[in-house]
This record gives structure tokens, sequence and C-alpha cells, in this order.
């Protein structure tokens, strides 16, 4: 007689629970209710969309746009036209288009949407009271397996006298009332780049305050100081090496007492404090020390399947504290789908991960920069390609910028960075050759339209390869096969094409 053994499959209300409705949570419950799951999407806000479409890469991008025009505006004679009059920006006006922006976007990322899908979403905020139960506005849910992707929140730093000066943030930002005349900026990352030039663009009087020797302490120096003498040739005022002592709220005005480089203290003056100084998850108060989840302040600590502690945990985006980009949000939500709704083990793996700091140029990244590699203790040569002679970026009156492919021993690319025009959109072909494995010489002999910024893709790549096709070794070798003659000027040798 067969053994029958009892089975013993606890009661959930739900297959999947995820917390926080941004990129990373909403691409699991759309995932997750279109293949059947039963799932419960709650988010703590009134509206799904999370950071992104509220206040970050929507407002942020739809800020730099018109700032980007309206610089333009301001220099006519640039391309050829007549001087205008540029009135006053009515920054009312300009919030109010960042809104409509976000409203139509809004739309896909709607509750109905999202119940259609079949997901039912609940607003409010949720704890933790055991590992498969949370609470929320005084009911009891549970779920088989849990995603948690509550994003994260501005890091303030304790700044003496900062928690009584009032100041914003990135949630503050875009929904001014009015332009200020001047904004002290702390902190020299993408968001508060971003800001500092679209802000000095519309006419505000920007300081920026880094700790470090560089701005954008990701990126390679050159770069980095590239995009940083664009800024200070357009206004903005930069401290490096500067440490911010004390805030202080002068009524109209706020001050901020920093100690540069050199050891000098500085007051600086400004209508505005934007704090930009790195990323908190978003973990407070979710009874997740209670129920064994391990997070610090940085983020949960997860495996590369993206399992908490606790293995039918799950976190996806911002709240690990790993590479905080939509982008990255979504691509992790997908691996949390994959290992927990379609049970097919699945690694996160950040190597081609693209990001982007869209600052006028902007300036793109791909796989390892020269300090990545450095860091790594790698052997690589780098090969760069220049804006300016590049045909479209002059026509477009681009001239700032290059390219870097950076090459290992084995002349297999490590990263590509994109300083200039559209560096963001120009950084695509590099995802799929590099996720592709696509070979340099197939870029460098596949047709790109001429005139087109793309072209710099091509270029950097046949500038690597000429060195061996126009060698010393080609030419003894055709010369000899075919009876080439040799050089029809003098000088001794030429220069590579
Ligand atoms: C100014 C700015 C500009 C940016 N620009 C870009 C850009 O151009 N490109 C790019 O790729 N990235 C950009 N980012 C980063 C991007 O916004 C984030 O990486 C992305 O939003 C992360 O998605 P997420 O789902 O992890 O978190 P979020 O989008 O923040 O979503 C988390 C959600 O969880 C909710 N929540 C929090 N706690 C709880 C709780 N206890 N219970 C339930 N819900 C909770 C929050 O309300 C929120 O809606 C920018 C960020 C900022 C601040």
């Amino acid at each position: 007689m067969r053994n029958l053994k009892e089975v013993v499959v606890a009661n959930y209300d739900f297959d999947m629970g995820i917390l926080g409705g941004g990129a990373a949570g909403l691409t699991i419950a759309s995932g997750s209710a279109q293949l059947g799951a039963k799932t419960l999407l709650v988010e703590k806000d009134k509206e799904l969309g999370g950071d992104c479409l509220h206040f970050g890469c929507v407002p942020s991008k739809t800020l730099i746009k018109t700032a980007h025009v309206y610089h333009l505006m301001k220099y006519p004679e640039r391309f050829g036209l007549p001087p205008t009059e540029v009135k006053p920006v009515d920054f009312q006006k300009v919030a109010r288009r960042i809104q409509s922006v976000i409203a139509t976007i809004q739309k896909h990322d709607s509750e109905e949407r999202f119940c259609k899908l079949g997901a039912r979403v609940e607003f409010g905020t949720a704890n933790f009271i055991d590992e498969h139960t949370i609470q929320l506005n005084g009911k009891k849910y549970s779920s088989k397996i849990w995603a948690i992707a509550t994003g994260s929140s501005p890091s303030i730093p304790p700044i003496e006298g900062l928690d009584k000066t009032p100041y914003i943030t990135n949630r503050e930002i875009y929904s001014l009332k009015q332009l200020p005349k001047s904004m002290i900026v702390l902190g020299a990352g993408p968001i508060a780049i971003e800001m500092a030039q679209a802000f000095c663009r519309l006419g505000t009087k920007v300081f920026v305050i880094q700790r470090s020797e560089q701005i954008l302490t990701k990126e390679d120096k050159d770069m980095a100081d590239e995009v940083m003498n664009v800024l200070s040739d357009e206004g903005v005022i930069f401290y490096l090496n500067a440490s911010v002592i004390s805030a202080k709220d002068m009524g109209d005005e706020k001050e901020v007492v920093i100690k540069t480089g050199q050891g000098k203290t500085i007051s600086l003056r400004g209508e505005i404090i934007l704090v930009a100084m790195g990323r908190d998850a978003n973990l407070e108060e979710m009874g997740l020390k209670e129920i064994g989840v391990e997070f610090d302040r940085r983020g949960l600590k997860v495996d590369r399947r993206l399992r908490t502690s606790q293995k039918h945990i799950f976190a996806a985006g911002d709240v690990t504290g790993e590479y905080q980009f939509t982008h990255a949000a979504g691509y992790e939500g997908g691996i949390v789908l994959s290992n927990a709704i379609i049970h097919l083990p699945r690694k996160a793996d950040y190597t081609f991960l693209p990001w982007v700091t869209y600052s006028d140029p902007e300036l793109a990244s791909i796989g390892m920069n020269e300090k990545g590699a450095k860091a790594a203790g790698i052997k690589y040569s780098v090969w760069v390609e220049e804006f300016k002679d590049n045909d479209r970026s002059l026509a477009e009156g681009e001239q700032v910028g290059r390219i870097k492919l950076i090459l290992d021993e084995k002349e297999k690319p490590l990263g590509v960075q994109i300083l200039g025009p559209r560096a963001g959109d120009l950084v695509s072909e590099w995802v799929a050759i590099m996720n592709g494995g696509v070979k340099l010489s197939t870029l460098a002999s596949a047709v790109h339209p001429y005139p087109t910024l793309g072209e710099i893709n091509k270029k950097v790549a046949g500038t690597f390869l000429s060195r061996k096709l126009f060698s010393e070794k080609v030419r003894k070798g055709l010369k000899f096969f075919f009876h080439l003659k040799g050089r029809a000027c003098g000088g001794s040798g030429g220069e590579l094409i």
C-alpha cells in the first residue's frame, strides 16, 4: 500500500504581495497578475508611479527640456538668428507643464489599469506582523511571496542647524511657486548636477557644494570635469573639496557656511537650499527586523536572485541600494518575477547596466570606466573620438564631448562612456553590442546613416581597428602580393585614418 504523505498547504490570501507602486513594484505587479498569480499591490502615496514619475525622472527631464529651450532662446545669434528679448521665467507655468506631463503618464500607471490586469491595489502604509502577513489600514493580508519595492528617499545629512532651516529636496523642487533668485545645492551627484544646470539656465544663481574633488564621483574625472566646465561657463559656481559646517534660516535667505578645500570658511546666502546628498532606502517602520529581514541604511541585503534573508521575501529597485535607476528597478522586477512566479532561477547581472546623467551635454556610461578598471586591477586601453570631429555635431552647434571606448588586454570592450549631445540615446547601440557580444569589426563595418551623431560609435571602433588594418605588416603584405608602388607624396609616414 502506498504511503500517503500529508501535504500542508498554507492558505494565504494572495500568491504575490508587493509593497511599493513605483518602477520595480509595478513591473512585478503587472507581470505577476498577467501570469495568473493572485496579486496584491500596496502603495503608501495616493497614486501609483513612484519617485520616477512624480519626483524624479519625469519631472526632471521635463524641466531640463524647458531649461534647454530657454537657454537656446537666450543665444539665437549662435545659430545665425537675430537677437531677441527674452522675458523672465514664470515658474508656475513651468511647474504646470511638468504636472501635465506627469498626469499624461500617470494614466498608464493608474489603479484601474492594474485592476484590469488582475492585481488588487490598496493604498496605505503597511507593516509586517509575521513573515507572510502585513497589516494595512487595520486589516491583515497574507501572501505566499512578498516583494519589497519601497524605493528610496533623499538622505538628509546631520548638518548643524539644517533641521531648523527650511530646505527642499527632489520632492518639492518641481512645484516651487516661483523661480528662486538663488539656490545652494548640497551635493554634486546626477540629481544635483541636472538641477543645478536647469535652474541656472532658467535664471537662478546656483552654488554647488561638493565634498570630494570632482562632481559625479562615479564617473571618470576627465568626463566629470568637462561637465563641470560647461556648467561653470553657464554660471554655476562650484565649491569642491568643501565641507558644509552649518545652515541657518535668515528669513528671505538661508545661510550655508562651508569650509573650502583651501581651509577658508565661507558664508553663502541663497533663497533656497536643495539637499541632494544621496539616498536612503525606505524601510522605516515596516517591521522587517522583527521578521528577520536584514538591512542597513543603504538598503535590503539580497542575494543575486534578489531574495532577502527570508527566502520568500524578495526585493527590487532603489530599496536594494544597488543601482538606483528606473531601468535597474524594472530589470530587477523581471528577475523577481522569474525567480518567484515562473520558478526559473535567474541572477541579477549588472555588468552592462547603462546609466545617464542628463546634463547638457549628457554623460552616458555602460560597463567599466577607467576608474572601475583601475580599481579592479585590469589592464586596459582607451580609444577616443571627439564630437568636434562629428559632422552632425558641428551642424547642431554641439562641440563639447567625446566617446571613450575601454578595451581589455584581449581587446574586448570593457565599457563605453559618452559625453555629448544625445549621449543617452547613443549608448543604446553599445547596450546591444555589449550584451550581444557583437564584434567591434561588425560595428565598424556596419553602414551608419550620414550625418548622424551615431557615427561616432562606428568611428571609435574604426579608429581602434584601423591601427591593425593600416599597419606596416599589412602594407608590406599587400605590396608583396599585388606589387603596390607605395607612397605618392613625400614625408616619412601618414596619420592613421
Ligand atoms: C530627481 C531624480 C531624478 C531621477 N532621474 C532618473 C533618470 O533620469 N533615470 C533613471 O533611470 N532614474 C532616475 N532617477 C531614479 C529613479 O527615480 C529611481 O531609481 C526609481 O524611481 C526607483 O524605482 P523604485 O520602484 O525602486 O522606487 P520608487 O519609484 O520610489 O517607488 C517606491 C514606491 O514605494 C512606496 N512606498 C514607500 N514605502 C512604502 C510602504 N511602507 N508601503 C507601501 N508603499 C511604500 C513609495 O511611495 C513609492 O511610490 C531619478 C531620481 C530622482 C530623485
